[in-house]
């Protein structure tokens, strides 16, 4: 008996050691993605921060990785004597310098300069227009978006619900040469079909990717999430300087602040590994929200 139970331990560990890595993966694996080039949509600075560790793998096994934002993020402070314009640099800063720390240069980060919260009432045909002339000039494989929701509509804050949808409505228009064709006949540009998706801020059970970013990728995205002090520390609410890093605030509220990105990155586990959960799509626009049985 006793024999019995040891083999099953050991056959335990062994399947365990032999089917590393653990996690579902697209049918090439997205740690072993090299030569591609991904593009990341978002409303606001730091909302690629829940994907940093894996634009940290993707960017040093050979991938190009770009950034685009639709808001400059200028509102959300707390901050009684916070101007627009001093926020929207601010928060640039600290995307540009969390993009440093997952080694994304600046020239690939691209900022739309939107209001901040006013997503939901600019012009829809404008942001997809401008948007599939990124998508065609850039020619990303993959597109990591907020997920709009599989099978029903995803609930998200207002500006993270729109942009939701411009980012796979403007992938659906790219494909169509007669949807903006000055883009084509004047400007240039080709048709281009995004094939691949990774959605992020989904529902967990429509998760089916999880990304192993323990060690290196997490460290690095601890530091890059550490730079956005503005919207997550003290700073929030009163944002005494310039170009503020998380060293400049007192002792009490960066051990505070550091505390709870440190448990954002590493809290964020599966079977106790640290990793980054995202529902994966391949195929044609279309299908991005249609649940297949
Ligand atoms: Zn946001």
């Amino acid at each position: 008996m006793m024999r019995e139970i040891k083999n099953i331990l050991v056959l335990t560990l062994l399947v365990g050691l032999v089917s590393s890595p653990a996690f579902a993966q697209p049918e090439t694996p997205v740690s072993e993605w090299t030569g591609k080039t991904i593009l990341l949509v978002g409303a606001h600075p730091d909302d690629d921060s829940n994907s940093y560790g894996t634009l940290s793998m993707l960017q040093e096994n050979g991938n190009e990785v770009y950034v685009l934002l639709m808001t400059t993020g200028n509102v959300g402070t707390k901050d009684p004597d916070m101007t627009r314009d001093r926020l929207a640099k601010i928060r640039r800063g600290e995307e540009l310098r969390a993009l440093n720390e997952i080694g994304i240069p600046e020239e690939n980060y691209i900022n739309l300069g939107y209001n901040d919260g006013m997503l939901e009432f600019t012009d829809r045909k404008e942001v997809v227009r401008r948007l599939v002339k990124w998508y065609r000039k850039l020619k990303p494989d993959v597109l990591f978006a907020f997920d709009p929701g599989y099978g029903y509509q995803k609930w998200l804050k207002a500006d993270h619900r729109r942009a939701s949808y411009l980012a796979v409505d403007a992938a659906r228009a790219a494909e169509w040469r007669l949807i903006f064709p000055g883009q084509i006949t004047q400007d240039g540009l080709e048709k281009h079909w995004i094939q691949e998706y990774m959605f992020y801020s989904g529902v967990e059970e429509d998760k089916n990717t999880w990304v192993d970013i323990s060690g290196k990728h997490a460290d690095r995205k601890f530091n890059a999430v550490s730079k956005h002090v503005s919207q997550f520390s003290s700073a929030w609410e009163d944002y005494n300087g310039s170009n503020l890093e998380a060293e400049d605030l007192p002792t009490e509220d960066r051990n505070e602040f550091l505390d709870k990105m440190r448990s954002r990155v590493y809290d964020n586990k599966k079977d106790g590994t640290t990793v980054e959960g995202f529902r994966y799509y391949k195929g044609i626009p279309d299908g991005i929200g249609h649940r297949r049985h």
